[in-house]
Formats: C-alpha cells, sequence, structure tokens
C-alpha cells in the first residue's frame, strides 16, 4: 500500500516509509553491453548515492545484526532501513564502501563464494555475452536440440529468458555442463569472474566497520529446486570458505534468488545461522520471521515494476 504512496522518484522511496524496510542490492555502476539481453540487477551509481543520502538523513539505518537483534526482542523503531547487497560484486568495494562512509551507513554484503574463488561461472553472464555474440544457439535439452536464430532484438531477449529458465533451478554439476556445451558454441567469451570479489578484496570490505559479511552458499543454487543433500552441502561450504578466508564467524544468510522453503530455512538454522533474507515485503514486521525476513529488490530495470505494484 505505501507503494503506491510513494511514486515514481528515488527521492521518496525512502521518505515517506515510516515502517521498517530491508532494501536489496547487488551491483551499482553502468548496466554495461549486455543490457539489451537480461535485465539488469544494477542500480546506477548517482540513483545509489540518492537513495543512501535520503536513508542517513530521513532514516534508522541499521546493519543487519542490529536488526535481528532488534526483530527477536520485539522493537524495531519506526524509518529502520536495513542495506544489504547479495553475490559479492566487485563494486560493493570501490563504488559502494566510499559512499556507505560518507554517510555512516552500514551494509551487508552476502557472498556466494564460488564467485569469489572463481571456480564458479555466473551462467547468467556467460549466457548473455553468447546470445549477444551469436547467430544461432543450439541448447540440447532432453535429448531434444532447441535452436534459436537470432536476428533481432527480442528474438536474443526470448532466447536469453528461456535457456536462463531452464537452467536456473538445476543442479551445479547439470548446470555446468549445459553452460559447457554452450560456451563452446562461441570463439571468445568475455572473463565475468571480475566482476566479483575475490579474497583479497573481500577481506578487505570485511575489515570495513560498517559492513557484515553473510553467506549466500557456494554454487548459488535455487535451494528448493534442487536435492536436499547438495543444498546443505552448498550452504554449508559456503559458509565454511567464508570463515575460513575472514577468520570470524558468519551468522547472516540469503537465500538465492530468494527461494525457499521449510526444510531449506531448517537447514540455514541448522548451520549455524541466526537470520535468512528473503525477497518480498510482508507488513507488520511484527510478523517477521528472522528465518525469512523480506526484502525489497533495488534496481534501475526493477524500479517501475516494483514500486508501481501495489
Ligand atoms: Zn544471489
Amino acid at each position: 500500500m505505501f507503494v503506491r504512496r510513494i511514486g515514481q522518484t528515488w527521492k521518496s522511496i525512502v521518505g515517506a516509509c515510516r515502517f521498517p524496510q530491508c532494501l536489496m542490492f547487488h551491483s551499482v555502476g553502468e548496466s554495461g553491453e549486455l543490457a539489451p539481453v537480461r535485465p539488469q540487477d544494477a542500480v546506477s551509481e548517482s540513483a545509489f548515492r540518492t537513495i543512501i543520502g535520503e536513508i542517513a538523513t530521513l532514516c534508522r539505518p541499521t546493519s543487519v545484526p542490529e536488526f535481528v537483534e532488534r526483530l527477536q526482542r520485539g522493537s524495531v523503531p519506526e524509518r529502520t532501513v536495513t542495506v544489504t547487497f547479495d553475490d559479492g560484486f566487485a563494486d560493493n568495494l570501490t563504488t559502494v564502501l566510499p559512499i556507505l562512509e560518507e554517510f555512516n551507513v552500514p551494509a551487508t554484503v552476502y557472498v556466494a563464494t564460488g564467485f569469489v574463488d572463481r571456480t564458479v561461472r555466473p551462467f547468467q553472464y556467460d549466457l548473455a555475452s553468447l546470445i549477444c555474440q551469436c547467430a544461432t544457439v543450439r541448447f540440447q535439452r532432453n535429448g531434444v536440440e532447441q535452436i534459436w536464430h537470432l536476428d533481432d532484438a527480442s528474438g536474443r531477449v526470448d532466447c536469453y529468458s528461456s535457456i536462463y529458465r531452464e537452467l536456473k533451478p538445476e543442479s551445479a554439476e547439470r548446470r555446468s555442463a549445459a553452460m559447457l556445451e554452450l560456451n563452446s558454441q562461441c570463439k571468445r567469451l568475455p572473463n565475468h569472474a571480475e566482476r566479483y570479489l575475490c579474497w583479497e578484496r573481500l577481506r578487505e570490505l570485511a575489515a570495513s566497520p560498517l559492513i557484515t559479511i553473510g553467506g549466500h552458499t557456494h554454487h548459488h543454487l535455487v535451494l528448493d529446486a534442487v536435492d536436499r543433500k547438495e543444498m546443505r552441502a552448498d550452504i554449508a561450504k559456503g559458509k565454511q570458505l567464508l570463515e575460513e578466508h575472514l577468520g570470524e564467524p558468519i551468522t547472516h544468510f540469503s537465500f538465492p534468488y530468494g527461494h525457499h522453503d521449510r526444510f531449506v530455512r531448517n537447514t540455514v538454522r541448522e548451520l549455524g545461522f541466526n537470520s535468512a533474507m528473503s525477497i518480498g515485503t510482508q507488513y507488520p514486521w511484527q510478523r517477521w520471521d528472522p528465518f525469512n525476513i523480506k526484502r525489497m529488490p533495488v534496481s534501475d530495470a526493477s524500479f517501475s515494476t516494483i514500486f508501481n505494484a501495489a
């Protein structure tokens, strides 16, 4: 309901909202060359600066650990805003941290460790690059070959969304086998690994007193779609790697793509996390479950749909 009231300008997003808010960002910077094919999850630097400035002056910026503690005590003050980032993008250190420091706003960065140690390729970027470069894409699915002839922009978008939809819920092994086959059709794919923090840069980010690092699995899988053994192992591996490399306990988590079910939530709790973030909205905040805290996604592309959806 408040969504309709806040209108269409970035400036009014936070100012009009007295309810606690958890905001979810990914990357901050330019949309880049893949913009025509895949939906963007980036926010421009100027929009981000405006939002953080508004949060600092109009709201009560609160870290995730403090927010969770207040939620458990049943006392979340009006205008509490929590800023979070998913995946572990390199710009979280270079672009985001200086802005957070300028306005003294804390944030939590949920990191998928496979992107950081470069053992997991971000398949969505590889797929988008492939579709931008190739005139024809062949995709094998359950023994049937789909052939996409890509001669216009809408065909490329359709091809991206169709293959992305198929690969997203797959296990790490099947996803990576399918991408290997797809990537073999492309002469030279850009190295998208550099979009993410490496361990050294992650340690630099984690050293800021404004930053909390949280878990986000290792392979970035849809946790309620893969088998439970793989789900548990992937959450545990991400936590263990972060703790080894950062030398501190990792106690907050966010579900990749926001997907979860009862088993996933129980597993996250059993593995020693204190909270878990999903995606969506739910009011009043008194009903929020610390293992299913709803966040509002913020991106340049999602802005018009999300903020006009009510
Ligand atoms: Zn993610």
